[in-house]
């Protein structure tokens, strides 16, 4: 199999042969077809994420069909189509036991690693999944079965991009109908965080973001007002939409620097949700005046869409098979393995909603 490789930070992936280990009872291994290029990928490039270590195989927004399954795998079988989770399920700790999978404390599984054929020199894998390869292994809690009438381009984005945002608006804001949203940011993310808006029922639905052809994106997937935020004071904009309340329920899907995370938390309304989707570099500060949290606002994480993936990475499928969720639309551009750091080039200048590689 071939493999994208990250050496060191801020410099080019290259694409590298690697042998795989035969898998183990527990163990799937995927064909993959396709894999997002996502956000968190390029923090590992940049250097963002120090606590991920290189060299390091990148990727982790995976869908692609099962080769192969260990003896004891009884949840797919070969020739399943399926989408990778890059968070560990194990059933069995707190957290999984409560209903929050996406907060597992078991970490990713380091096993099945790919090596070189000539030198044994094994190579991690970005969460276990390195999907940015032709073929993967891993345990089997993260493989979860699609129906195979979805295109698999389309599929992969569910396993981060799109509950990561989707999952933010539904399950850890649930989001009521009628109830007013702001959403900071219109990348990747940010779209899906509107379209989960919009599935729920949310009206008024303000897109916020400092890019034009961010924010067009923004109505495309359900936003109903734009604001420019390096035109006017997003706060103020988004107060003057709702009476001078501030919105029900503002995301920040950005994550990059700690303005419009305040500003998400002073535009939201008395007993309103901030939600904190965005992944901000390590060590990234963010003041405020601590006394508006006597308006009873709460302010929350989201971590992976709050998602549990073997129920809503089907049910977010059905919804694009029924034409209310887009994803289509989030393809915007599809590039081989080879030219996966035209894919980053891309990404850095703000051009994509989502780039796809074609692993095939
Ligand atoms: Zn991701
Ligand atoms: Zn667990």
């Amino acid at each position: 199999m071939k493999a994208a490789v990250l050496y060191d930070i801020n410099t080019p992936l290259q694409i590298e042969q690697f042998a795989l280990p035969n898998i183990e009872n527990d163990q799937v291994r995927v064909r993959l077809v396709a894999s997002g290029v996502c956000h968190s990928d390029w923090h590992v490039i940049k250097g963002e994420w120090p606590f991920i270590p290189v060299p390091i195989i990148l990727g982790h927004e995976g869908a692609g069909i099962v080769e192969e399954v260990g003896s004891a795998v009884n949840n797919v079988k070969v020739g399943d189509h399926v989408v990778l989770s890059w968070k560990r399920n194990c059933g069995l700790c707190e957290m999984c036991q409560v209903g929050y999978p996406n907060l597992c404390d078991v970490p990713a599984d380091q096993r099945g690693h790919p090596h070189f054929p000539e030198s044994d020199r094994q190579m991690d894998k970005f969460n276990g999944l390195g999907t940015f390869s032709t073929e993967t292994i891993v345990p089997q809690d993260v493989v979860i079965p699609i129906d195979k009438e979805i295109p698999l381009p389309q599929a992969a984005l569910v396993g981060c991009g799109v509950i990561t945002g989707v999952g933010a608006a539904l399950n850890t804001a649930n989001v009521q109908p009628g109830k007013s949203v702001a959403v900071f940011g219109c990348g990747g993310v940010g779209l899906n965080v509107i379209q989960g808006a919009m599935i729920a029922g949310a009206e008024p639905i303000i897109a916020v973001d400092i890019l034009d052809n961010k924010l067009e994106l923004g109505q495309q997937f359900g936003a109903t007002h734009t604001v420019n935020s390096s035109q006017v004071n997003p706060v103020e904009a988004i107060q003057e939409l709702t009476d001078g309340q501030g919105v029900h329920y503002a995301f920040e899907a950005i994550g990059l620097v700690s303005d419009p995370f305040k500003q998400s938390i002073l535009c939201t309304r008395k007993r309103g949700i901030t939600v904190y989707v965005g992944h901000a570099p390590v060590n990234t500060p963010v003041d405020f005046d601590a006394r508006i949290l006597f308006l009873e606002k709460m302010v929350i994480g989201s971590f992976y869409g709050t998602c549990r993936p073997r129920v809503d990475f089907p049910r977010l499928l059905g919804l694009y098979k029924a034409g209310k969720l887009k994803l289509d639309e989030l393809v915007t551009r599809v590039y081989p393995l080879e030219e996966v750091n035209q894919a980053f080039t891309a990404l850095g200048k703000g051009e994509v909603a989502r780039s796809v590689l074609d692993l095939t």
